[in-house]
C-alpha cells in the first residue's frame, strides 16, 4: 500500500479527549509521528517544552510565522498555535502518518494547502460529558472552562467540513476506530498508483505470454 505517509488532521472540542486518543494510538502502533505545535500560552501542570508543545513568545511566533516556517497556525482563546513545516514534512516522506492535532482554523488552512490531508473531528457523546472531560482535566479554570464550551458551540458550525467524525465515548473503540481510517486511506486507489501500474504490468505481461 502506499508508501510516502499521510497527514493525518485531528480536531475536536477541547477536553473532547484528542490528546489521550492520540497517545493511545501511538503506544498501540509505530508508524505514527506526532507534530508538535509551538505555542504561545504556557505550559501546563506536567507539560514539557518540546513533548506537549515548543513554548515561545509572541516575538518568536511572528518571526516563524514571517519567515514561512508554519505550515498552518491559528489564534485560539487568546493564543497562538502553529505547526512547524519541516517536521511534517520529513516525516511524511520517511513514511510516517503525522497526527497534527489543532483547531478547526488551521485545520482549513491545511484542507487547503494540502489536500491529500486526511481530517478527522472528535466529538463527545454530549454535551455535559465534555463539560465533565474539562472539569475532570482539573487544569483549567471555570471561566477558561466557560470560555471553551462557548468555543465549542462555534466550532460545532465547522463539522461537515471534515471528512470523518469520530465518537470519543469508550476510548479503546475509538482508537481503533481511528486507525482503521487510516488503513482505509492507505488502500484508496488515488494513493496507490505505483501499485496499480504494476498490476497492469503483471497482467499484460502474463496474457501476452512474457
Ligand atoms: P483534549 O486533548 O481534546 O483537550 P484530553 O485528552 O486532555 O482532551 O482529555 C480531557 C479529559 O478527558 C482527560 O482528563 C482525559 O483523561 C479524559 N478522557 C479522554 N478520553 C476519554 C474517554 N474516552 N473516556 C473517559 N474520559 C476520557
Ligand atoms: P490546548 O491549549 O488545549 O493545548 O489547545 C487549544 C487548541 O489549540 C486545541 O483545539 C488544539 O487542538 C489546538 N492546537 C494545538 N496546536 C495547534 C496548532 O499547531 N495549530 C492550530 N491551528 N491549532 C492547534
Amino acid at each position: 500500500m502506499s508508501k510516502k505517509g499521510l497527514v493525518l488532521v485531528l480536531s475536536g472540542f477541547s477536553g473532547v479527549g484528542k490528546g489521550t486518543v492520540v497517545k493511545e494510538l501511538l503506544s498501540r502502533h509505530s508508524n505514527y509521528a506526532l507534530s508538535i505545535s509551538v505555542t504561545t500560552r504556557s505550559p501546563r501542570e506536567g507539560e514539557e517544552h518540546g513533548r506537549e508543545y515548543f513554548f515561545i513568545t509572541e516575538e518568536e511566533f511572528a518571526a516563524l510565522e514571517k519567515e514561512g516556517k508554519l505550515m498552518e497556525w491559528a489564534g485560539y482563546v487568546g493564543h497562538h498555535y502553529g505547526t512547524p513545516r519541516d517536521y511534517v514534512m520529513s516525516h511524511i516522506e520517511a513514511g510516517r502518518d503525522v497526527i497534527l492535532e489543532i483547531e478547526i482554523q488551521g485545520a482549513m488552512q491545511v484542507k487547503e494547502r494540502y489536500p491529500e490531508a486526511v481530517l478527522v473531528f472528535v466529538v463527545p457523546p454530549s454535551a455535559a460529558v465534555l463539560k465533565e472531560r474539562l472539569s475532570g482535566r482539573g487544569s483549567e479554570t471555570e471561566a477558561v472552562i466557560e470560555e471553551r464550551m462557548k468555543r465549542a458551540v462555534e466550532e460545532a458550525k465547522g463539522m461537515e467540513e471534515y471528512e470523518y467524525l469520530l465518537v470519543n465515548d469508550d476510548l479503546d473503540t475509538c482508537v481503533s476506530q481511528l486507525h482503521e481510517i487510516m488503513c482505509s486511506e492507505h488502500r484508496k486507489a488515488a494513493r496507490n498508483q505505483e501499485l496499480i501500474r504494476s498490476i497492469r504490468k503483471d497482467l499484460t505481461q502474463f496474457v501476452e505470454g512474457d
